[in-house]
């Protein structure tokens, strides 16, 4: 692009044209020195300069005014100044000095003409004729009239030098204003030319600048171009969200017109929903009445069958014994013929050592004996625990219960307790079959406001040292010793030290205890020969009940207890090192069991005095005998004859227990 000339280069142009001026100036001849020169080199010397001065005239007169007065004046030292004005000679002289500046010299002087002398020649061919030589007075008067005309040139002349002067002195003022000038034109014309850089610049950057922005704009037009695309495809957007929001709108005044009639709806609904929560809590508070009053009545009943029961159940002959004689063992019918559940049964022994009068043998003796249930020994699991699920209730209640399965060994107690081997869900024993119905019924209660937790533990008591069953790690199998204590001052609670108390909520846990208790017995086992029927397990479940909307609770243990093979020995046998061991087990199961017999007794007398403390069995139990527990005793029996005696032993045992009445149950609550 062509800059625009700026009009600063235009200034600066007119000032180079100056310049000359500026130089002619001072080339003013500052002396008059050689204005002295005669006149024949006065007219010499003005000739040139007059042409000079004619050619420079024009040329000055159109850069400057005040130079029109100056450009006559000499372009170089040497040069005669004179002023144009100055060369008309003044009209006073002009007449007598005129010819003497057009002659080189002076003519011969001519004698003047008076009275007496001779008058001047006459003029030969326009020159002045010579006087002769003796024309002294002529030639005096010639030189004279020379002289005049000499002395007036001469003031002619000093009069010019004085203008001259005057002139010259003038255009030196001139020359230094017209140096001030110049400096300050030079001074502007720096000032113009910086400008005239700085505008150059500014013109650069400006360039630049629309460059830049040229280029800005060509991108703005491509994104303009762009958005008008945009605009075009959002405006088509548009267009359709328009449409589809008038579908909405359609779609929510529909929406609006159901939303109201719902609202309505669930108005009333809601109103509904209040009369039936009211008739829901009417009848929650009767169901809630109607529990505590089934409750109570479960209790009466369990009370009217008796705190204490005793169930005799015998196990049938397995394969490989010998069938005991017919009528060994018999079960009379009850009362209302063989439909009523068995409750006696018959036991025959013949004793040899006794005999008739006559020295005959006498029949075989036959003892009766009555229970609160008698299990044939086709009974299964089922049906045994079917009878023992309303006691298993009454824990969930908050009445303490005890189960404990009695008899000599090997006549099924940890079958009726924990039941058959191989895991057959028929052959589940009371333990996993109580505490599953325990889960169920708590589920069920849940849905009245009732939440239930359990804790199991499981010890056994050997030679009259406690052992936990649950240990696991380096305590398993070890024996640990463990103590019974009270769980804190003046607590009634008990437990024992060192043993795993674990919380329970489904099956699958008990029978992952079940199992470890198993593999526990089994290690002792190699330590002990046959330890686990020389010993009591006690399985022990915590139950606490609470209803939070109500505020109540409940909290009973369940006990369930495998007692130690009640046989004694045979005082026939030889008492070898292991049969002084044998019979040092077999004192402290006797001393137990007699005091478990003794406890209950205290109990049922209500003695003042219980001897709980005499065995760990029953200081363990404390909480579950007496007063407030229910306690179910089976007897279990070998259907064999060969164990006849223990049999009876067993049964004997069994009735005094069954005798025994424990005052009325009171429930745990709080
Ligand atoms: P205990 O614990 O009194 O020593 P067990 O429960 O170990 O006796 O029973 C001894 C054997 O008799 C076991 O093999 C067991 O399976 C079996 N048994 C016990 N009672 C029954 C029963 N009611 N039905 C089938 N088998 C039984
Ligand atoms: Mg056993």
């Amino acid at each position: 692009m062509e800059p625009q000339r700026s009009p600063l280069l235009e200034v600066k142009g007119n000032v180079e044209l100056k310049r000359p001026l500026a130089k002619a100036a001072s080339r003013l001849p500052l002396s008059g020195r050689r204005l002295k020169r005669g006149p024949d080199q006065m007219e010499e010397a003005l000739e040139p300069e007059k042409k000079r001065t004619r050619g420079l005239g024009t040329r000055v007169s159109m850069t400057h005014p005040r130079a029109a007065a100056l450009s006559s004046a000499p372009q170089t030292q040497g040069q005669t100044t004179v002023p144009k004005a100055l060369r008309k000679p003044a009209p006073r002289c002009s007449t007598a000095v005129a010819p003497v500046l057009k002659t080189q010299k002076p003519g011969p002087v001519v004698p003047a003409q008076k009275p007496g002398t001779t008058a001047a020649p006459p003029m030969v061919g326009g020159k002045k004729p010579k006087r002769p030589a003796w024309d002294l007075k002529g030639q005096l008067c010639d030189l004279n009239a020379e002289l005049k005309c000499c002395r007036e040139k001469k003031q002619v002349l000093d009069q010019e030098n004085q203008q001259l002067r005057d002139q010259l002195q003038e255009a030196q003022q001139q020359a230094l204003a017209l140096g001030a000038e110049r400096r300050s034109l030079e001074e502007e014309l720096t000032r113009v030319r910086a400008q005239a850089e700085q505008g150059q610049r500014e013109l650069g950057n400006l360039s630049a600048r629309v460059l830049e922005l040229e280029e800005r704009l060509g991108t703005q037009e491509g994104l303009v171009q762009e958005l008008q695309k945009e605009q075009l495809r959002l405006q088509e957007e548009r267009t359709g969200l328009a449409a589809r929001l008038g579908e909405q709108e359609r779609r929510l005044q529909t929406s609006e017109a159901s939303l109201s009639d719902s609202q309505e709806e669930v108005a009333s609904l809601r109103q509904e929903a209040a009369a039936r929560e009211a008739v829901l809590a009417e009848r929650e508070d009767r169901l809630h009445g109607l529990e505590m009053e089934r409750r109570r009545l479960h209790n009466q009943l369990q009370e009217l069958k008796g705190n204490i029961r005793v169930f005799c159940r015998v196990r049938p002959v397995l394969p490989g014994e010998s069938t005991p004689s017919p009528g060994f063992l018999q079960f009379p019918s009850g009362p209302c013929g063989p439909s009523d559940p068995p409750t006696r049964l018959s036991l025959s022994r013949s004793d040899e050592r006794r005999g008739t009068l006559s020295g005959a043998p006498a029949g075989p003796t036959r003892h009766d004996f009555s229970f609160d249930r008698v299990f044939p020994p086709g009974s299964g699991q089922d049906e045994v625990f079917e009878e023992i699920s309303m006691l298993v209730q009454s824990a969930l209640d908050g009445y303490p219960v005890c189960i404990f399965a009695y008899g000599q060994t090997g006549s099924g107690k940890t079958f009726t307790m924990e039941g058959g081997p191989g895991g057959d869900p028929q052959m589940e024993g009371l333990i996993p079959r109580a505490l599953r119905h325990l889960f169920s019924v708590a589920q069920e209660l849940s849905g009245q406001g009732w939440t239930y937790s359990f804790v199991a533990s499981y010890v056994e008591i050997y030679n009259e040292t406690v052992r936990d069953l649950l240990a696991t790690g380096t305590r398993k199998g070890q024996g640990g010793e463990c103590e019974i204590r009270r769980a804190g001052p003046g607590s009634e609670e008990l437990t024992v030290t060192n043993a795993r108390y674990v919380p329970v909520s489904c099956e699958r846990e008990v029978e992952a205890l079940l199992h470890l208790a198993r593999q526990n017995r089994a290690v002792a086992r190699t330590a002990q020969n046959e330890r686990s029927s020389r010993s009591h397990s006690v399985f022990q479940l915590q139950i606490s009940g609470e209803h939070a909307g109500r505020g109540l609770q409940c909290a009973a243990p369940l006990s369930l207890v495998d007692l130690a093979g009640s046989e004694r020995l045979d005082p026939g046998l030889a008492l070898g090192p292991g049969e002084r061991e044998r019979l040092r087990e077999t004192q402290a199961i006797n001393s137990s069991l007699s005091t478990l017999g003794l406890v209950i007794m205290a109990l049922s007398n209500k003695e003042s005095h219980v001897p709980y403390r005499n065995s760990k069995l029953t200081y363990l139990l404390q909480n579950s005998l007496g007063g407030s527990a229910k306690m179910l005793m089976f007897v279990n029996i070998s259907p064999l004859e060969e164990n006849v005696s223990e049999s009876l032993n067993s049964l004997r045992f069994a009735s005094k227990v069954n005798q025994c009445v424990i005052g009325t149950a009171q429930a745990n609550k709080k």
